[in-house]
């Protein structure tokens, strides 16, 4: 049994950066749970702590149960792949995955066997023979996970294990890490910034920023119920339309929400409809999915949104439509950048890009998230907002052409101007 908590830990670098703050989970024996965030929230460090390379500044970390943070890396029974992962050049791949094994003094019979096995598993199995240069990026990210695996760990921890393999690579090595990693009912932790890479691979998602565990869930839940703004704004592809609402109360008929030319009504017999009329007066957050707006007459009663489509996008299996509606939408600076569809180029230059436009302010994140979001310039902006439909492949409509969409209101988000979930206690 394998099993990985983490109690209030913190991390203080020695110049004063949060990177972890009183983070606390509990990764179950054989789960695959996955650490999400952008560039720079705490995941690699969360990692590093655990396989013993980082010590927390405060709080516990135990294994099995058990307090490790006097227990050095090598005791702990954790392996550890990183993105940048180092094979030796002058060894063959079976030496290569056979390396920690030699070290540890098992003997030849036993090794080979152990380096074929594993080898088996990762498909790699027909060039232990070949030397790392003549590999392909794929073989070489299996021969590092092989040599990883090979000493059969209880835990097995993955820094952005695929991040520099092309897309087609990466979804196949995804399914692969994923099977084999259920397969040998490892626990794993799995750190990336791809939010599609977590919704397809995790048991549970943990989402963090700057340093705070955000959300905590399966993908289902965390999708379907984000905890906070950020998350919303994260999760999905395309987006999580956010848009600013007036809200205003008509005690006993309805819960007005205006976006400046259109409103939408939540009838009072919607369980959310009170905690929602909390909000009298002020501004919030009405979080819609793509998938929640589906296009219709412009007579149809109920909850519809008028608007102009702007531009469209056709995906092949389907297009989007962006809707001009008149409203205003809340976009979350740190997620804005890294817009699914729309990363600047990969690989390296993709992550230096991130690194360079990594907003300065993320270095001193503020205890508790306790700023409000709407009105702090350096963690969200307005724009107008374009609202995204989803279409069939070759719609009729195109750019200019009005459309009208009906809103399910029992898939709508409400957040307050902090960002958290208005209504918490309902399901
Ligand atoms: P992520 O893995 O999410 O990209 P990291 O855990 O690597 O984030 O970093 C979290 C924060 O800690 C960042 O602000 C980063 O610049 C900072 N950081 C990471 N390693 C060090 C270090 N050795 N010394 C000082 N600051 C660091």
């Amino acid at each position: 049994m394998s099993t990985v908590a983490l109690k209030d830990v913190t991390k203080v670098w020695p110049d004063g950066t949060m990177a972890v703050d009183r983070v606390s989970l509990e990764v179950r024996d054989g789960e695959f749970m996955v650490l999400l965030g952008p560039s720079g929230c705490g995941k690699s460090t969360v990692l590093r702590m655990i396989a013993g390379l980082e010590d927390p500044t405060q709080g516990e970390i135990l294994l099995n149960g058990e307090p490790v943070l006097d227990l050095p890396p090598r005791d702990r029974s954790i392996a550890m792949v990183f993105q940048d992962f180092a094979l030796y050049p002058h060894m063959s791949v079976a030496d290569n995955i056979g390396f920690p094994l030699k070290l540890s003094g098992v003997e030849p019979g036993p090794r080979q066997e152990r380096i074929g096995a594993v080898a088996g598993a990762l498909g790699i199995g027909e060039v232990l023979g070949r030397r790392p240069s003549q590999l392909s990026g794929g073989q070489r990210q299996r021969v590092a996970m092989g040599r990883a695996m090979v000493r059969r760990p209880g835990i097995f921890l993955m820094d952005e294990p695929l991040s520099n393999l092309d897309s087609g690579l990466r979804a196949e090595l995804r399914a692969e890490i994923t099977s084999m990693t259920r397969e040998l009912g490892v626990t794993t932790m799995y750190v990336t910034h791809d939010q599609a890479e977590a919704l397809t691979m995790a048991d549970r998602v943990a989402i963090m920023r700057r340093g705070i565990l955000q959300d905590l869930g399966t993908p289902t839940e965390v999708y379907r119920r984000p905890a906070t703004l950020y998350v919303a704004a994260f999760l999905g592809s395309p987006r999580m339309n956010l848009l600013e609402a007036q809200v205003y109360v008509h005690l006993d008929r309805y819960v007005a929400l205006n976006f400046g030319e259109q409103t939408l009504y939540l009838p009072w017999s919607d369980p959310r409809s009170r905690a929602v009329a909390r909000y009298h007066g002020e501004r919030i957050v009405v979080g819609v999915r793509a998938e929640a707006l589906t296009p219709v007459t412009p007579e149809t009663p109920g909850a519809v949104l008028h608007g102009r489509i702007r531009y469209l996008e056709h995906h092949g299996h389907e297009s989007l439509a962006y809707l001009d509606v008149g409203a205003t939408a809340i976009v979350v600076d740190e997620i804005a950048g890294a817009t699914p569809g729309r990363q600047p180029g990969s690989g390296a230059l993709k992550k230096l890009v991130q690194r360079l436009s990594r907003p300065a302010a993320e270095a001193a994140p503020e205890p508790g998230g306790q700023v409000s979001l709407l009105n702090d310039p350096g963690r969200h902006h307005r724009k107008p907002a374009e609202l995204s439909v989803r279409l069939a492949p070759y719609p009729a409509v195109s750019h200019g052409h009005p459309l009208s969409v009906a809103v399910q209101m029992d898939s709508v988000h409400f957040f307050d101007e902090r960002g958290d979930r208005i209504d918490v206690g309902w399901r």
